[in-house]
C-alpha cells in the first residue's frame, strides 16, 4: 500500500486526510481507525492504559478502572490513570508504526510492509 492508497482508503473509512501532512496523519488515531475500517482489519479489543499507554491485563487494573499495575515489593508500579476498552487491530497498526518510526524506518516503509502483514 501507498501512503496515497492509505490516504484513499481512510477516506472510504470515513476520515478526510488532505488537509494534514503525512506526519500529521500518521498521529491521528481516526486515520488509523478509518483505515481499519476500510480495510476491514478485525481484532480483539484492547484495554490500555490511557496515561502511559500499556496495555492491561485485568489483574493490573483497580476496582475503579484505574492502572494499578504489578506490585514491586514496594508499591504498585501503574500510573493511576484510566483505563479504557479500545476497538481492536487498528490500534496496533498505530502502535506499530510508531515503533517503526523509532527504530528509523520511513512511513512509506510502513505502508508498504502492510500489505504484506495483514
Ligand atoms: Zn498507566
Amino acid at each position: 500500500m501507498t501512503i496515497k492508497e492509505a490516504r484513499e482508503k481512510s477516506l472510504r473509512g470515513g476520515f478526510d486526510t488532505s488537509d494534514l501532512t503525512d506526519a500529521e496523519m500518521c498521529l491521528k488515531a481516526e486515520f488509523f481507525s478509518a483505515l481499519g475500517k476500510s480495510e476491514g482489519w478485525i481484532g480483539e479489543n484492547i484495554r490500555m492504559c490511557t496515561g502511559c499507554g500499556v496495555s492491561c491485563k485485568n489483574k493490573e487494573i483497580t476496582a475503579w478502572g484505574k492502572h494499578k499495575g504489578w506490585w514491586n515489593g514496594q508499591k504498585f508500579t501503574g500510573c493511576d490513570s484510566d483505563v479504557y476498552d479500545y476497538d481492536g487491530q487498528w490500534l496496533i497498526e498505530m502502535h506499530c508504526l510508531i515503533d517503526h518510526l523509532a527504530e528509523g524506518g520511513t512511513i512509506e516503509d510502513f505502508f508498504s510492509r502492510l500489505d504484506m502483514k495483514i
